[in-house]
C-alpha cells in the first residue's frame, strides 16, 4: 500500500470508529488490521468495542418494519449524495457512506440506524444483494431482499394494513 493510501485508510477508519462503527466492520471497509482497529476504538471511546459477531449482511440486521423504512431513507440519502462519485469508486466508498450517514442522522427524527448497518447497506446495494423496488400500490421506493421478513414487500403498505 502506498503511504498516501495508507494515511487515507487510517483517516477513514478514525472517522468510522468515532461514529461508533464496530472494528470488524471498519476492517471490512478499509482492510486495516483488526487488532490495531480494536486498539484505536479503545483509545477513541475509552472502552473496548462491544463483543459479539456483527451479522455480515444488512438484511439480517433489520429487525422490524420501522428499521426497514429507516434503511430506505438512509439509502436514498446515500444515493443522492454519492451518485456521481460512486461510478468511479468501484461502487463503494466508505467516506461517502459516512457523509451520507451524517446527513441522514441529522435529518431523521426517530431512532437512527446503526452506522455499521449503514455501511452494510451500501455494500449490499453495490453487490445487488439488496435492491430498490418501487411499490405498485403506493409508489414508494423500498428495499427488497427476498429472505428477509421485513424486506420482502413494501413496509409502508404492510404497516398501513395492520
Ligand atoms: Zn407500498
Amino acid at each position: 500500500m502506498e503511504l498516501a493510501d495508507d494515511l487515507n485508510a487510517w483517516a477513514a477508519a478514525v472517522r468510522m470508529l468515532k461514529a461508533g462503527m464496530r472494528p470488524p466492520v471498519v476492517h471490512l471497509a478499509t482492510g486495516l488490521p483488526k487488532s490495531r482497529l480494536r486498539n484505536l476504538y479503545q483509545e477513541i471511546h475509552g472502552q473496548s468495542a462491544p463483543r459479539g459477531r456483527v451479522p455480515e449482511n444488512a438484511a439480517r440486521q433489520i429487525k422490524n418494519m420501522a428499521q426497514a423504512i429507516e434503511a430506505m431513507l438512509f439509502v436514498r440519502v446515500y444515493l443522492n449524495t454519492a451518485m456521481d462519485r460512486l461510478a468511479s469508486e468501484n461502487g463503494l466508498d466508505s467516506n461517502l457512506v459516512m457523509d451520507a450517514y451524517r446527513i441522514y442522522a441529522r435529518t431523521v427524527a426517530g431512532d437512527t440506524l446503526d452506522v455499521s448497518l449503514a455501511w452494510f447497506l451500501a455494500r449490499d446495494l453495490r453487490d445487488g444483494v439488496i435492491q430498490i423496488r418501487r411499490c405498485q400500490q403506493c409508489n414508494s421506493e423500498y428495499l427488497h431482499e427476498p429472505q428477509s421478513p421485513f424486506l420482502r414487500t413494501c413496509p409502508l403498505c404492510r404497516m398501513r394494513s395492520h
